[in-house]
């Protein structure tokens, strides 16, 4: 139930966004999938934000009841990282609806880390929620996301990010080929 009304909201979100919509429209070929819930440290964090925004309310009623996942160790990011951050696919070649069209991720990060230089195939389009963070590349001028505003990474950017006083829930879209892959550290 709260995972079908956070995909109602976020679908809402996407369609009545143009930035969203241009850079891929709601796919139309998802599939609900079983997947275990799988709690993270990050959904204490999130469901103590003070926003009613119906895509944030949602991501908060349902958080206890979606498959949270970590992409990196303590090794590569240190602990306080993991404690504060976690993402859920909502959609994508492994979400909690299955599309092979288009993979949409909840993410939210704590205030004060930094997530390094890494890279992907996979065109991407942040769009913030709440909170703020700076997102650096190797290829573009700085940009502090907010939420409503988005930042593209082209295939293979090397990007980087960090949040300072806040932290930052964002929506995220990943896009053409590297669609079903993983984010890997930069050396
Ligand atoms: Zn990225």
């Amino acid at each position: 139930m709260q995972l079908e009304t956070l995909l109602d909201a976020a679908r809402h979100l996407h369609q009545s966004t143009p930035r969203l919509n241009e850079f891929a429209p709601w796919p139309d070929d998802l599939i609900r999938q079983d997947k275990p819930i799988v709690p993270c440290a990050a959904i204490g964090h999130i469901q103590q934000l003070a926003d009613t925004t119906p895509l944030v309310a949602a991501i908060q009623s349902a958080a206890p009841f979606l498959s949270w996942r970590q992409s990196y160790t303590a090794d590569q990011v240190g602990q306080d990282f993991l404690d504060r951050y976690g993402y859920v696919e909502l959609f994508g070649p492994s979400g909690q609806f299955h599309s092979n069209q288009l993979r949409g991720y909840i993410a939210f990060w704590g205030n004060g880390l930094q997530y390094g230089w890494h890279h992907h195939e996979a065109e991407e389009l942040y769009f913030g929620l709440h909170g703020a963070a700076l997102f650096h590349s190797k290829s573009k001028p700085n940009a502090q996301l907010v939420p409503g505003s988005t930042r593209l990474h082209t295939s293979w950017e090397v990007h980087a990010m960090d949040t300072q006083d806040l932290p930052f829930l964002c929506y995220v879209l990943w896009r053409g080929p590297g669609l079903a892959e993983l984010p890997k550290m930069s050396e």
